[in-house]
């Protein structure tokens, strides 16, 4: 058994135990695959393993990869996600090429999404990117701002507000982790009850996948775990 496959096999396990620790049902939680820094051949190899959602931070790399990937097997549905920063004048590529977008923190960068997203594509799935630890360096739009930018894009026609999404800083035990990610579904709960249905909570990496799952975690995003130590350079 290769090690992409074993590691898959294992991160399912984790994710079913903490669904059923937190009484949750396992398909309520998806897997997404983060591939940044790993080869289309690392992709392939988790999609013959059943993976279908991969998540990409850089946007050159992403796109070189999705087109080997196509090369290569051209069968394989895939899904993919942008959850990196975003430029305003990267926006296009991204309309083009992907069907979800976990990084959105400004109305600008959404305004163009929608903009630019082709018409024969379906609407842009979209979460916005949310500074729940409240950190000066992160990006994310901050906490006592997100209902308002909610609000804003939800007008917007060819995406699709999907939910929230957080990093938070690492902290060492599952109490303490849990704390950021019930802020985050606290947040999301308050903005669906001002009429704005969200029905993804993005949170949740390699570290914190178990605290993410029994605070409500709809994606959980895991790289490391998968494919590896990343190597940049
Ligand atoms: C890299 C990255 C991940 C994956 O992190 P791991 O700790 O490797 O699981 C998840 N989310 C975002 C936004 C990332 O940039």
């Amino acid at each position: 058994m290769s090690s992409i496959s074993g590691n898959l096999q294992a991160v399912n396990d984790r994710i079913a135990t903490a669904a059923e620790a937190a009484s949750r049902d396992r398909n309520s939680v998806q897997l997404l695959a983060v591939s940044k820094t790993f080869g289309a051949d690392a992709v392939i190899e988790a999609a013959a393993c059943g993976q279908r959602a991969f998540g990409e931070n850089y946007l050159q790399e992403a796109l070189d990869k999705m087109a080997a990937v196509k090369a290569q097997r051209p069968e394989l549905l895939l899904q993919w996600h942008f959850i990196g920063p975003i430029q305003s004048n990267k926006t296009r590529p991204i309309a083009e090429h992907f069907d979800w977008v976990h990084s959105v923190d400004r109305e600008k960068i959404a305004q163009r999404l929608s903009d630019q997203r082709p018409s024969h594509l379906p609407p842009l799935n979209i979460c916005l990117q949310v500074n729940i630890s409240g950190e000066a360096s992160k990006s994310g739009v901050m906490p006592q701002e997100a209902a308002a930018l909610a609000q804003r894009i939800a007008a917007l026609s060819n995406i699709k507000l999907r939910g929230l999404m957080a990093i938070p800083e690492p902290a060492g035990d599952e109490e303490a982790q849990r704390a950021p990610h019930r802020r985050l579904r606290l947040l999301a709960e308050d903005i669906s009850r001002q009429g704005i249905d969200l029905d993804t909570l993005s949170m949740g990496m390699s570290a914190d996948l178990a605290a993410a799952i029994a605070e409500g975690a709809t994606i959980v995003r895991i790289g490391t775990a998968i494919f590896g130590t990343r190597h940049y350079g």
